[in-house]
């Protein structure tokens, strides 16, 4: 290949760090200018240049940039730099990137599937230049985070995520694929906007959805093997439920938003369980929000619950009360509810308003997953305060935007006693001369990790025990020191550790379960694992 080419090149571009041997050897001789430069320099100039930016989007660019130009250098500082950029490439920030794609799109990333390609999936497949591929993060950009359907624009989410995969659980760049099934929308504002660059059309349903989706869930096994794992996400709850009970004995499939979120707040309870005591069982939880977050959570803590104490599940239920947009949920109810939400009709008075579930229900738990932001008012802080010493509040709606309130709002509205964490980012607050840092319940923690454990057991399917296992996994990660920081996630920074420990419990889950097909199963699992970690290191050419 020629030294332009080279350059041009993402997965082998180095720029200014290319050696002297290597300039002589490829062709690089006056396409850079003297100097060389180390991959650390490299990173500390580019941060430099992206701290420069005020605006987060513009942030985002610079990284999108770096990723099309230099994919070490790019992974590389979002290894070093995990807490700083992850709000730039993934949530607040992707949310907005999202919402303007049309205007800021350069280059496809990643591989857009509509209606009109119906019949031709499989070619199309062939069109992306990697064969070897180990995720696919997909969606149909119906429910994007918080901010509702932005159609094709929602591709910012799968590479978005993707990247994650490869920073924080070392899956190779190259075995990411990131796709966008567009079928429509029904954003007036993307059909009315100029520079979308959707199909321009109300989305399709029923039969037409289905066989479109079909098509691509045939055409993905037929053309990567039975091992590849596909992650929905951001699908509809409508869509989302269906097409993971019709995918999941047939296809390695996971859903984030139902089942990543789960395992990661369910983490998040039972670590904090060390700060207020007791068990599982004898706490009541109570949610704002029946949807894929608020239903997939619900279930995997009623599941843990009845593992500890040999409950049934419809017993273990009734421990978890969800609230939706038409009140407490509960047994008269029942014939209008979606499935998903039946399980969790119990007997009790209707409720319409929030605040009088919780004087009713009396929860020790306050889970906010309705994506409607300011939903968890100083009254509703107030009143969990009131009945508890220290309340355990997550509000995971994401981008910031849509958080159910505020970490200072949680600090302030409980006199300083909340537990707190959010799906998005918040930075410490200082409340009565104390600082309360809180943590992150999003499902980056685990996500990647699960990802790993997965294809390094070579599992052909997931299993519920393997969310809990990714939960204990994560929850065994924090330690007293964070403990005493009031925080009941780790932090940030060791996520590729974390991340290796959560591979080695899920694949040994997937052992223990006979799903496993990478066989004999390794020694010890989190050595092995972090052994198949992508390093973002420099080759040299020689
Ligand atoms: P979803 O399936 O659409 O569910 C939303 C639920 O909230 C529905 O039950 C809806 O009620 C209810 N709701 C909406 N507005 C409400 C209001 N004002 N009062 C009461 N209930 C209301 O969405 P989802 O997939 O669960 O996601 C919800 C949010 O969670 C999003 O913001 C998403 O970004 C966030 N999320 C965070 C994480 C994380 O890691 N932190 C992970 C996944 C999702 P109806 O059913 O009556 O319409
Ligand atoms: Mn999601």
């Amino acid at each position: 290949a020629s030294g332009y080419s080279l350059l041009r090149d993402p997965h082998h571009n180095k720029g200014l760090a290319f050696t002297e041997k290597e300039r002589d050897a490829h062709y690089l001789r006056g396409l850079l200018p003297p100097v060389v430069v180390n991959h650390d320099l490299q990173v500390k100039k580019m941060m430099h240049n992206i701290r420069q930016y005020q605006i987060p989007l513009q942030r985002y660019q610079a990284m999108m940039d770096l990723q099309e130009r230099n994919e070490r250098l790019f992974y590389k500082l979002l290894i070093e730099n995990v807490e700083e950029l992850l709000p730039i490439v993934y949530t607040p920030t992707v949310g907005e990137a999202c919402q303007k794609y049309g205007s800021i799109f350069k280059n496809p990333q990643g591989l857009f599937i509509s209606l009109r390609d119906k019949g031709k999936i499989l070619e199309i497949l062939k069109n992306w230049p990697q064969k070897k591929i180990q995720v696919i993060v997909v969606t149909d950009g119906e429910r994007i985070l918080g901010l509702g359907d932005l159609g094709c624009q929602g591709m910012g989410i799968p590479v978005g995520k993707l990247s994650l995969y490869t920073a924080l659980g070392g899956i190779r760049p190259s075995a990411c694929l990131p796709i966008t099934i567009d079928v429509g929308t029904n954003n007036e504002k993307m059909l009315n906007d100029e520079f979308y660059i959707g199909l321009r059309q109300r989305r399709a349903s029923g039969q037409e959805y289905a066989e479109l989706m079909n098509e691509f869930m045939t055409a993905v096994k037929q053309n990567y093997g039975e091992k590849v794992l596909i992650q929905f996400e951001d699908f509809a709850n409508h869509n989302a439920f269906d097409l993971l009970e019709k995918y999941r004995t047939t296809h390695l499939v996971f859903n984030d938003d139902i089942q990543g979120t789960a395992s990661v707040v369910l983490a998040g309870l039972i670590s904090a369980l060390k700060l207020v005591g007791g068990s599982l069982a004898d706490h009541r939880f109570l949610f704002l929000g029946a949807g894929e977050a608020g239903t997939g959570i619900a279930e995997l803590i009623a599941l843990e619950i009845s593992k500890q104490t040999n409950a049934p599940l419809e017993e273990t239920r009734k421990k978890v009360w969800l609230v939706d947009s038409k009140g407490l949920i509960v047994r008269s109810r029942l014939d209008s509810l979606q499935h998903f939400k039946k399980p969790w009709a119990h007997d009790h008075e209707p409720v319409d308003k929030f605040v009088d579930a919780i004087k009713t229900i009396k929860p020790t738990v306050l889970i906010g997953s309705s994506g409607a932001g300011q939903t968890f008012t100083k009254e509703v802080v107030e009143t969990m305060s009131s009945l508890n010493e220290k309340p355990i509040i997550l509000a995971l709606s994401n981008p910031t935007s849509q958080s159910e309130c505020t970490a200072e709002q949680a600090y302030t509205w409980s006199d300083g006693r909340a537990i707190f964490a959010s799906g998005s980012p918040f930075d410490p607050v200082e409340y009565n001369g104390k600082v309360h840092v809180s943590g992150q319940a999003n499902n980056a923690y685990i996500f990647p990790g699960f990802g790993l454990g997965l294809i390094i057991s070579g599992a052909i399917r997931v299993h519920d025990d393997m969310l809990l296992a990714a939960s204990e996994a994560l929850a065994e990660q924090v330690t007293q020191e964070h403990f005493d920081k009031g925080l009941i996630y780790p932090p940030f920074t060791n996520i590729r550790k974390i991340s290796a420990h959560i591979a080695a419990k899920v694949a040994a889950k997937a052992y223990e379960l006979g799903l496993a097909s990478r066989l004999p199963q390794p020694e010890n699992l989190v050595a092995y694992a972090e052994s198949c970690m992508y390093s973002p290191k420099y080759r040299s050419y020689r």
